[in-house]
């Protein structure tokens, strides 16, 4: 079981039944249809395997939200084989709080996990939070 990319960058499911039910998953998924271009997205950075773009209601000057392409709910579902990916989300993240110009006075950098920890969209993303004095309380 498992996912691939198509040559048509479509997420496509290699694996059996249990898979088809995550393919509906992701295709609901908001993020899932910005990746796939489905709804507009102020784009700020992609590559192959990582997208960001702008919060469509920024808490902050500079709100970019980076995630992976691939469908992965929450930290709650990451596998130790995606521990690069996630280390990729943080350093796209450093490098656009360099580009947006929010580096020299720092940033915030935040991953909701499920209902509690705030996270409203079930797809993994960090969010860049920048251009103002970020609240020292977190929660
Ligand atoms: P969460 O609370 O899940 O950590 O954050 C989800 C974020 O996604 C929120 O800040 C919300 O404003 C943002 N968001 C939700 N739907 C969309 C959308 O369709 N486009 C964009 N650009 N951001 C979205
Ligand atoms: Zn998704």
């Amino acid at each position: 079981m498992g996912w691939a990319i198509s040559k048509t960058k479509s997420v496509i499911c290699v694996g059996k039944a249990q898979c088809i039910k995550r393919v509906k998953m992701a295709e609901r998924c908001v993020f899932c249809r910005i990746v796939a271009g489905e709804i507009p997205a102020d784009i700020v950075y992609q590559d192959e395997d990582l997208l960001a773009f702008r919060d469509i209601m920024p808490q902050a000057p500079t709100h970019v939200l980076i995630i992976p392409k691939t469908h992965i709910t929450s930290v709650a579902e990451l596998t130790e084989r995606q521990a690069n990916l996630v280390g990729r989300l943080i350093i796209v993240a450093r490098n656009l709080a360099k580009k947006e110009g929010v580096a020299g006075k720092g940033y915030r950098l935040a991953i909701n996990c499920g209902p509690e920890g705030g996270q409203v969209v079930p797809h993994l993303h960090l969010h860049l939070l920048g251009g103002r004095q970020m609240d020292a309380k977190l929660g």
